[in-house]
């Protein structure tokens, strides 16, 4: 707090209908509150010094947003839980790797899943696994909790009304152990942001994709899919034409130009086309 240069209201609801109550109350009296979960992004943007009138409703002390467990057909995964502890608990391969690589350790211990989900950062990569398994979003709101297909309600961002949180990620456990593949490549070692990742998962005898770092939003394309599943051609055919119909705009950045991430991405996909097969003979 000390690293924000006025003062702005804090509160720690410790129940979802307490935190809906604080945001309309405090929207209510102009104070433009916000969710507020790990606190990495809110605080590295300095988001805060842009919201004059700030209040913060810190959702990490309700139960629901901290859950990570196995509970009938599904893996719930609470908005506020770690991307250290998911890693650890390890419930979810592919999620456990995947943002197993995002930023540092320490950062880690920090960042939450629905607050990279929600976040504002382009790459979002713990969204990938969640748009590969066709997650559930649980979100709360004024007028009671809705769950809603990630297909439905993620496009280039979640969709969120205003006034809303995301509470849980709803996973098929069906999912779960299907053979996946997550490849982060960077310009620099280690701790750097994705030129490009790509998380595939096999499902019903066909690979889904879902690509972070080409544009400006994480996302999966079922036509790219289409094509990249169609074994009458070479697998370099397919990845030819499949990054053909990609329609997004280009991200260009300090990390690398448009047109060096299209060539890194097709490196990429047939490295994952290549793991995956492979795991598949494992596999027997
Ligand atoms: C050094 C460093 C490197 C990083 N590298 C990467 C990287 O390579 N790839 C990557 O994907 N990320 C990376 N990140 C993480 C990313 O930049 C964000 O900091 C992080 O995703 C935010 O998560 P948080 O839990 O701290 O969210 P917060 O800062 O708490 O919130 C982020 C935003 O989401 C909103 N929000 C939070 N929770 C909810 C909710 N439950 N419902 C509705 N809205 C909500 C907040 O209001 C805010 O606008 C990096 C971070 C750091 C510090």
């Amino acid at each position: 707090v000390s690293l924000i240069s006025y003062d702005f209201e804090y509160y720690l609801p410790s129940s979802i209908k307490e935190a809906i109550q604080l945001f309309e109350a405090l929207n209510g009296e102009g104070k433009e509150p916000i969710y507020f979960s790990g606190g990495t992004e809110i605080i590295t943007l300095g988001r805060l010094n842009e919201v004059k009138t700030g209040a913060v409703i810190d959702i990490k002390q309700i139960p629901d947003c901290q859950v990570f467990l196995l509970q009938e057909e599904f893996l719930i995964t609470g908005a506020a839980k770690t991307l250290t502890s998911i890693e650890e608990a390890n419930l979810f391969p592919l999620l456990s790797k995947t943002v197993s690589e995002i930023a540092d350790r320490t950062a880690r211990n920090k960042i939450t899943a629905g607050g990279n989900v929600c976040g504002q950062i382009f790459y979002r990569e713990a969204v990938l696994p969640f748009l590969l398994t066709e997650s559930l979003m649980v979100i709360a709101g004024n007028e009671g909790i809705r769950t809603v297909s990630i297909n439905d309600i993620f496009n280039q961002r979640l969709l969120l009304e205003y006034g809303e949180f995301l509470v849980q990620i709803k996973t098929d456990q069906s999912y779960l152990h299907q053979p996946f593949v997550s490849i982060k490549r960077r310009r620099q070692w280690n701790t750097g942001y994705p030129l490009i990742t790509v998380a595939a998962l096999k499902a019903g005898g066909m690979i889904r994709i879902a690509i972070s770092g080409l544009t400006t939003f994480p996302f999966r394309s079922k036509q790219m899919e289409g094509i990249l599943n169609n074994s009458g051609l070479s697998l370099d055919e397919r990845i030819h034409h499949a990054v053909e119909t990609l329609m997004v705009p280009p991200l260009d950045d300090s990390e690398g130009s448009f047109q060096y991430r299209l060539f890194v991405l097709k490196n990429t996909l047939r490295d994952v086309f290549h793991q995956i097969e492979g795991e598949e003979h494992h596999y027997g």
